[in-house]
């Protein structure tokens, strides 16, 4: 579904992806992990249009999307939830998850969706008319996750989802994440904490300093010497 090949992504004379290729097939979670400052979230946002990469490809359904403005990459079905789960403080709750929709004009759907979300998302429901600025962190998450899929993504690109949340709540955040692909969306989701991500991914990529240093079945890797070392705290 995703063919990433080769690609060189720079912040001016930084150079922060070198030569990285990655593959998500449909149906898949793939996750992404590495210590901070790796290239992952640097990785999405060339994905989705946010960066350019100064050589390599992208394809999205054997179609290229490297260098192509984020909205036509939006339109082609990626949806990307940056880290820090921006949603606008000032609006309600409905009215983020209807900003999530603005390209779409299949309104019956639109609204059929926004119930899915609700289902997905209880808390949100009760709050719909609340400002968002005043939920808590584990709700402004869902919410952000929430707008996303208010696209209708085939894929969705998840930037630390759990970053800064309770462990009951990272737990439902994950939990929601495996509902998401049930329902028929593909993930690529970038962690920190990889121990909830292996146990829900089926493939993983590590990424240190901008390069790919291993890849394989999310449970190989959970398996690892090197991961467990690097990134599961040595259990
Ligand atoms: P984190 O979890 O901290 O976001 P990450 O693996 O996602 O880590 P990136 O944010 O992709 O890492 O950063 C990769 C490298 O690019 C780092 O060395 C970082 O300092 C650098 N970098 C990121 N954003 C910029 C920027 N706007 N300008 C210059 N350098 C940047």
């Amino acid at each position: 579904m995703l063919t990433i090949n080769e690609i060189n992504v720079f912040y001016g004379n930084i150079q922060a992806l070198k030569g990285v290729s990655l593959e998500v097939n449909e149906g898949e979670i793939v996750t992404l992990i590495g210590a901070n400052g790796a290239g992952k979230s640097t990785l999405l946002k060339t994905v989705s249009g946010l960066l350019k990469p100064k050589q390599g490809t992208i394809e999205f359904q054997g179609k290229t999307i490297a260098g192509k403005a984020a909205q036509t990459i939006v339109k082609a079905g990626i949806s990307h939830v940056p880290e820090g789960r921006r949603v606008f403080s000032n609006m309600s709750v409905e009215e983020n998850l209807d900003l999530g929709a603005y390209l779409r004009k299949d309104h019956k759907a639109v609204a059929e969706d926004k119930e899915r979300i609700f289902k997905i998302f209880p808390i949100l429901l009760e709050r719909r008319k609340q400002l968002s600025g005043t939920l808590s962190g584990g709700e402004q998450q869902m919410l952000a996750m929430g707008r996303a899929i208010m696209a209708r993504p085939k894929l969705l690109l998840l930037d630390e989802p759990s970053m800064g949340l309770a462990p009951l709540m990272v737990k439902t955040i994950f939990h929601t994440i495996e509902e998401i692909r049930k329902e028929g969306t593909t993930i690529l989701l970038v962690e920190q904490n990889a121990h909830m991500a292996l146990s829900i991914a089926d493939r993983a990529y590590v990424i240190e300093t901008g390069h790919v240093v291993l890849s394989g079945l999310a449970k190989d890797l959970q398996e690892a010497e090197q991961v467990k070392a690097a990134y599961l705290g040595g259990l």
